[in-house]
């Protein structure tokens, strides 16, 4: 008796479990709002193009989004949509598996609860990773709470962590708030851009600006030497 731990689902089961599930799936079933397939800067359609998404969780071109930055540097910020992503580090390339080329779903369960990994890019369901999340706790008592909150994609299998990886792909407010959230604890505990790139400080940035400066100073004087001999 006691803490038997047959009845408990592991990993491998849940994903079994789901993986049937999906191939018994009718296509019909599922509506997908049409926000989701189309990119949040020029309104085209996702489908076979390079797709990015920004920390709430919008879908984007990434030529277009690119192309989008591009114009507003020359613009200056007057008239931009503060909210969309301003640099590459605003912005992660993802994998999106789409079914009947007009709905994107989770590769594992084919669902359409989406959410997006920041380490890996894939889209997966939400639903699944919290399953996985309860098994994995489930399974291993002894872990510390921080090991407990990492897991690896159900998709690729690179690790992620639960507490500022996830971005979820829905325009709800309660979703926006959960990516204002992780993003927030990114940003100020861990100093990563959305992309996990890490955010440079503003002392570092000046230094940097000061030996460019020395650079061009230095070409100068170079090309004044070269005429003068
Ligand atoms: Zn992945």
């Amino acid at each position: 008796m006691g803490n038997d731990g047959g009845s408990i689902a592991k990993r491998q089961d849940i994903l079994s479990f789901h993986k049937h599930q999906a191939g018994s799936q009718k296509s019909s079933d599922i509506v997908q709002d049409d926000n989701v397939i189309v990119c949040s800067v020029s309104s085209l359609p996702l489908r076979n193009e390079i797709v990015v998404g920004d920390y709430l969780g919008r879908l984007y071109i990434k030529e277009k989004i690119v192309e989008y930055m591009l114009n507003r540097n020359l613009k200056s910020e007057n008239g931009a949509d503060a909210t969309l992503p301003s640099t590459l580090s605003d912005i992660l390339e993802l994998k999106l598996h789409w079914q009947d080329d007009k709905t994107i779903v989770c590769p594992v369960t084919g669902g359409i609860d989406l959410c997006y990994l920041r380490p890996c890019g894939c889209v997966v369901s939400y639903k699944l990773l919290q399953e996985l999340h309860k098994g994995d706790k489930r399974n291993d008592q002894s872990s510390s709470k921080m090991e407990l909150s990492s897991s690896t994609c159900p998709n690729c299998e690179i690790p992620f962590t639960f507490d500022y990886d996830v971005v979820l792909i829905d325009q709800a407010e309660k979703a926006a708030d959960f990516n204002k959230k992780t993003y927030e604890y990114l940003a100020t505990q861990l100093k990563l851009h959305h992309s996990k790139k890490p955010i440079k400080e503003k002392k570092k940035k000046r230094k940097q600006e000061d030996d460019s400066d020395g650079v061009l100073k230095e070409k100068k004087n170079k090309k004044k030497k070269k005429k003068s001999s």
